[in-house]
C-alpha cells in the first residue's frame, strides 16, 4: 500500500488496538491520540529497506515484513519504555500498531509478505489488490477516517 494509506490506517488501528487491549483506567483520549499520532509517524518503518542507499536487503525480502520482527520490536519497545510511564502507554501500543498494521495491509496485496521469515521465505498474500491500487488505497483511507471520526465523536 501507499505510505499515506499505511499512516492513516495505523492511526485508526492504534486507537482500536488500545481500546481493546488496554484497561479504560490505564489510558485516556489524549494518550490514545498521542499514541495514534506516533503510530502514524512510524507506519512506514517496515519499508525503510526500500530506501536504504546500499540496498543491503531487498524490499519485503524478509526481515522488515516478518511477524517475528514485529514481535521483536514490540518486546524492545516494552523493555525501553515500560519503566517510564506515561510514555509506555503512548509508545508501546504505537510501535505494535504501526508495524502490525503495515504488515496486515501489505499482506492484502498481490506481492504479499514473508510473514514467517526467517523460518520460511513463503510470501503470504490475500491477492486482493496491487500495492498502488487507487480503489484499495482510497477505500482503506476512507474506512480509517470513518473509524477515527467515530472515535472522536463517540469514543
Ligand atoms: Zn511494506
Amino acid at each position: 500500500m501507499k505510505a499515506l494509506t499505511h499512516s492513516i490506517f495505523a492511526f485508526a488501528f492504534c486507537i482500536v488496538l488500545s481500546e481493546i487491549a488496554l484497561p479504560p483506567a490505564a489510558t485516556n483520549k489524549l494518550f490514545l491520540l498521542l499514541s495514534a499520532t506516533v503510530s502514524l509517524l512510524l507506519a512506514s518503518l517496515p519499508d525503510v529497506d526500500a530506501r536504504l542507499p546500499l540496498r543491503l536487503i531487498g524490499h519485503r525480502s524478509g526481515f522488515s515484513h516478518s511477524i517475528f520482527t514485529a514481535a521483536a520490536c514490540a518486546c524492545l519497545s516494552y523493555v525501553l519504555f515500560s519503566p517510564y510511564p506515561p510514555f509506555d502507554l503512548i509508545v508501546i501500543p504505537a510501535v505494535i500498531a504501526a508495524i502490525t498494521s503495515h504488515i496486515l495491509l501489505d499482506s492484502l496485496t498481490v506481492s504479499g509478505c514473508p510473514l514467517l521469515w526467517p523460518l520460511s521465505r513463503h510470501r503470504f498474500s490475500a491477492h486482493l489488490c496491487k500495492y498502488d491500487s487507487p480503489l484499495a488505497n482510497t477505500s482503506i483511507i476512507l474506512f480509517s477516517c470513518a473509524a477515527i471520526v467515530a472515535f472522536v465523536l463517540y469514543g
